[in-house]
Order: structure tokens, then sequence, then C-alpha cells
């Protein structure tokens, strides 16, 4: 399958020099996703439909819900909660319907959940805005790769990135073994693995510049790069941004 190429969102992330480039991806995919999804095309009819299957998880449910459009949130649970309520039912009934099976000799065969219970579990895990989410990172990782074999630049410019987050740099590590050559994986390892350890290493001397600034010794001392220090510590060990 042929991915699609993304080289303008991929650059311009990196312009903003965040603290992981794709964790910058990934907010602003996240922020354009709500906007899409409770801007007018919540009256189109084929998001609809995937939405009323899918719902959405625990996170993005608050964030729409912080997002103020309370008209467009409420269709769309509307008619997410009719489809559930259609499943729910006839895989109730059905479950309602069967013989009990007997207990003993084969009880062992029959240990797999109900087949409500399954669809259940499987809807907390079911969120239309996180697949799509996921699907952008696909092009995004194919973008990245792209740009690393073909532009000599972007390797540059990585070079001067403050690198990714732990979970973004599994994620490249993973995918970088994946598509490129032996050679080539050397060689792109030579460039994160300095980078990212440099990352780290100069984070570590800034938490540690943060904790001893609570000594009353230090107060007076320049704050130097710690003052922001705890956040982005934070956002490097879990991707995640957290707020004052
Ligand atoms: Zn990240
Ligand atoms: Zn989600």
């Amino acid at each position: 399958m042929k991915e699609e190429l993304y080289t303008i969102p991929v650059n311009e992330a990196l312009e903003q020099d965040g603290e992981c480039l794709f964790c910058t991806l990934n907010k602003k995919l996240e922020a354009d996703i709500l906007n899409y999804i409770l801007g007018p095309s919540y009256m189109e009819e084929d998001i609809r439909g995937e939405t009323d299957k899918l719902g959405f998880c625990k996170k993005h449910y608050r964030q729409m819900y912080g997002e103020q459009n309370r008209l467009g949130v409420a269709l769309m649970t509307s008619t997410h909660l009719k489809h559930v309520r259609g499943e729910l039912k006839s895989l109730l009934d059905r479950e309602a319907a069967q013989k009990p099976a007997k207990k003993g000799l084969f009880k062992k065969a029959d240990e797999s959940g109900s087949p409500a219970q399954e669809y259940l579990a499987g809807l907390e895990d079911s969120c239309y805005a996180c697949n799509r989410m996921e699907s952008r990172m696909k092009s995004y990782i194919g973008t990245f790769f792209h740009l690393w074999k073909k532009e000599p630049e972007f390797i540059e410019k990585i070079k001067n990135s403050k690198g990714f987050c732990l979970e973004h740099l599994e994620m490249l590590l993973r995918e970088g073994k994946n598509r490129l050559s032996d050679a080539a994986y050397a060689e792109f390892l030579s460039v994160i693995a300095p980078l990212e350890m440099k990352q780290l290493d100069a984070l570590q001397e800034d938490v540690d510049w943060f904790i001893q600034k609570f000594d009353y010794r230090f107060k007076d001392e320049p704050w130097k790069n710690s003052k922001d220090a705890l956040p982005r510590a934070i956002q490097r060990l879990a991707a995640i941004e957290v707020e004052d």
C-alpha cells in the first residue's frame, strides 16, 4: 500500500522545535480531528456512520465535552447510543435464548466470554478519533523515513532537533529496523542515539537543578533551563503534555 506523503506537516512540526517531533504532530492532529468532527462534518453521513459504530475513548469524550459544542456532541452521542442499544439488545436476546451449557466434562471448552461481553469489551477500546490519528500517524512515519532517505537536509534538521519522547523513540527504532537496510539502520542509529542521549543527559541536569532550587541555599541562584524541566521530563518519559 502506498503511503501518502505529508512532508509539509512533518517539516512544519520540526520547525516548532518541541520536545518530540511526533508529539508535536500528534497534538496538531488531535486538535484538527476534534475540530473536524465537531465542525459541520458531524452531519456528513459516512463519518456519522463511523462514529455511530465506534464511539469514542474516555480521553476523547472528555475533550469533546470540553469543547463547548454540546449540540454536536449530543447528536453524535444520540446516534452512537442508538447503535449500541441495537447491537446489545440482539446479542443479549440471543444469549438469553441459548440453553445453558452443561457444566462438567466440557466446562473448559466454554471459557470464552459471551458475545455481548465481548462486544462491550471491544467498545472500550473503540474510538473514531484514535483510529483516525493512528492511521495518519502511520503516514507521518512513512514521510519521516522517506525524507530521511532522500533529503540530507532533513537529517541535519533532525540532528539539530530535541529528538523524541521515549514512546516515539521506541516507534522509530522499530520502524527503522523494518524500513531501512542493515547499513542504513546503523547509520540512522549513529545519528539518533547520540542525539537522544544528549537530550536525556541535559534533561537530567535540568530536573536535578529544579530539585536543588527547592533548597533555600539555592533560592537566589538562576533557574537556568530548569523552570519547565518537570513538564518536559514528563513529556519525554510518557508522551503526555501536562499543564499548570
Ligand atoms: Zn513523542
Ligand atoms: Zn480516542
